[in-house]
């Protein structure tokens, strides 16, 4: 019998003649970390980036040469280059958890730094007007003729001791940023108008701030307006159980008037007095760490990000990495548009010299050396693909199961209802069910269709949105998707109740949302093997995976649901083809494909009440 060789493909080839410069002859094995760029792993292997492109694409999957892709992936494609994927033991400290830990470490011996702040409160309640009137007013005349540039933050001195003011208003950038996993803000002032009062959104402000922990300070604004009654104002923050220090409570009231610029100085004397009971420190010493408050693509000099300094201090010509972007930092522009040559806690600065732009929320840290923070971000890419693999654990199931690692459960709810009425009956049955053993703590309750913020704080805080008798605000189911966030629907207050108290008991049933990943559309129906049929597709949509479940769409309505039993490119078994690319498509159980029908592939996921 003759066999016929298969001829050696040009990346076989081209391995074999670089391997020999590059490996040892003796070794067949090439070490791959959990996650590697498409680049990395031909250099690894001595073979071209593009021998390794074109290898994924055999296999269906299209991948950029900066492209990180995964070990299970890369083990794929290693053998084709006649050489054994071994994948890499964790084993020490990665440099990130080292700088993780750095920035964590802020002994009580740490010198005292000074408060950044949040504002937040209802539209039109003045928060743009205070903050541009704090930073016309107060900032020190002598400083280039106190002329501020929009950096995403500014400082101010009061009775020589300075406050940071975040310059996006509201609690969705602060929540968005407590999303990401960090807390910048340690005061927030919540501005009410005198003559409005408290509003929905002052309610969400609240509920934002008491979820992350934050103290408040209100500042009762419009104070100069005729309609003006801070009494309202401070009876309604009661009925929110913010108790003003003249009341007996621990809050502080300031009636300002942003616009006339009165009573400014009382509150930035009053943030100070929250500061110093906070017993704000932060080592001064040592290599940065921080956030990214805000990042732009600058015409002419590149990239800039805006961070915020949280430890140590940051100097030019240091190395820095936030998220997955790295860089040098060339120059450091503050508040004022001053070119500096360092800045310490607290201290928003603006850096010139990253490679791309970070996003804002992306932790930051200075490191010694390029090498450094080159490897953070293999660890953040690493760790960015792991997020997207695992299903976020924040199910009313996973909730209960004991995140807490007590034996005390702890769920987070988020209420919205049609009716205000409603809102309160739901709290209210919902509290009930509230326990030593389970603990219930809704987060915030509203009339109103679920929005962004809802969806925000829910990410920020673990919680669970319930929504009764209310729809969900265009594209907001989107966010929820993409953070993990759930949404449970409810018409019939009994049955929200009823959940929630099943799943206090751990009984619950669980359901299963699903996501769609991938369309395509069938062009040619054609035999396949000895029975079946399978449809010629091209994927429209996202990709198609092997094993998938899918369903056959003809003329919008479903006609077979099942998995994908079958997927080949160019006659080869294939596990995934990506957007654009053509296919062969199995279905379990199927064979009366029709052209023009469309298969939906779709990802079930356990919900999470
Ligand atoms: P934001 O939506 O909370 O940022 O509110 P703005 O700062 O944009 O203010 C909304 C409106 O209220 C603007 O027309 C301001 O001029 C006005 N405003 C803000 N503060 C005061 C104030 O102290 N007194 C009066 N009378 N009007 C104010």
């Amino acid at each position: 019998m003759i066999t016929k060789k298969e001829p050696e493909s040009t990346a076989e080839k081209g391995a074999r003649s670089r391997r020999g410069t590059t490996r040892k002859s003796n070794s067949q094995e090439v070490i791959i970390p959990g996650t590697i760029t498409v680049k990395h792993l031909g250099e690894i292997m001595g073979v071209g980036p593009i021998d390794v492109i074109k290898q994924l694409m055999r296999n269906g999957v299209m991948a950029a040469i900066n492209q990180v892709i995964d070990y299970d992936l890369a083990a794929t494609v290693v053998p084709s280059f006649g050489l054994i994927p071994v994948q890499q033991k964790q084993s020490r400290k990665t440099e990130l958890e080292t700088l993780e830990k750095r920035g964590q470490d802020q002994g009580d011996n740490a010198p005292e730094r000074s408060p950044v702040v949040t504002i937040m409160g209802h539209v039109d309640h003045g928060k743009t007007t205070l903050l541009d009137t704090i930073r016309n007013s107060r900032v020190a005349e002598k400083e280039i003729g106190g002329i501020t540039q929009h950096i995403g933050a500014y400082q101010v001195e009061y009775k020589d001791q300075k406050i940071t003011f975040l310059d996006t208003p509201g609690h969705e950038a602060f929540t968005a940023i407590r999303a990401r996993g960090t807390q910048v803000t340690d005061i927030a002032v919540l501005v009410v108008a005198a003559d409005d009062g408290v509003m929905p959104q002052t309610i969400e402000a609240i509920n934002h701030a008491k979820a992350a922990n934050v103290p408040v300070v209100v500042a009762i604004n419009k104070m100069d307006r005729q309609d003006a009654d801070p009494d309202v104002v401070k009876r309604q923050l009661l009925d929110h159980n913010l108790v003003l220090e003249e009341w007996g409570g621990e809050v502080i009231g300031v009636p300002i008037s942003a616009k006339e610029n009165t009573g400014i100085d009382d509150l930035l004397a009053n943030i100070l007095v929250v500061a110093e009971i906070a017993e704000l420190k932060a080592e001064i010493d040592g290599l940065a760490s921080g956030v990214v408050i805000e990042a732009k693509l600058d015409r002419t000099k590149g990239p800039l990000a805006t961070v915020l300094v949280q430890a140590g201090t940051l100097r030019v010509t240091d190395s820095v990495v936030a998220g997955t972007v790295f860089g040098k930092v060339r120059a450091l522009v503050n508040d004022k548009g001053k070119r500096i040559l360092e800045a310490g806690p607290s201290v928003p600065v603006e850096i010139l010299g990253f490679g791309t732009l970070p996003q804002a929320g992306d932790k930051f840290y200075a490191t010694t050396d390029e090498r450094s923070a080159k490897s953070v971000v293999e660890e953040n890419e690493r760790r960015h693909v792991e997020d997207q693999k695992l299903l976020r654990a924040m199910t009313l199931e996973g909730v209960m199961s004991g995140i807490t690692g007590g034996t005390t459960k702890e769920l987070n709810l988020i209420l919205k209802a049609d009716a205000q009425g409603s809102v309160e009956a739901a709290s209210g049955a919902l509290l009930r069910l509230d326990s030593p053993a389970a603990k219930i703590t809704i987060l915030h309750a509203s009339t109103g269709r679920v929005n962004e913020g809802d969806i925000l704080l829910a990410n920020a805080s673990n919680a669970i949105i319930l929504a009764f008798s209310v729809g969900i605000e265009p594209g907001v189911e989107g966010t929820a998707t993409r953070e993990s966030v759930e949404i449970r629907s409810y018409d019939i207050i009994y049955k929200l109740i009823e959940d929630v108290e099943k799943a206090l008991k751990g009984i619950l049933e669980p359901t299963y949302l699903e996501h769609v990943i991938g369309r395509a559309l069938v062009r040619e129906v054609f035999k396949a093997g000895k029975t079946g049929n399978a449809a010629g597709c091209i994927v429209d949509d996202g990709k198609i995976t092997r094993g998938s479940y899918v369903r056959v769409k003809r003329d919008g309505k479903i006609v077979h649901e099942n998995t994908v039993s079958s997927l080949r490119r160019f006659k080869e078994d294939t596990n995934e083809v990506g957007v654009g690319f053509e296919c062969g498509i199995g279905v379990g159980n199927f064979n009366d494909f029709e052209e023009g029908d469309i298969l939906e592939v779709y990802r079930r996921e356990k919900a999470k009440i």
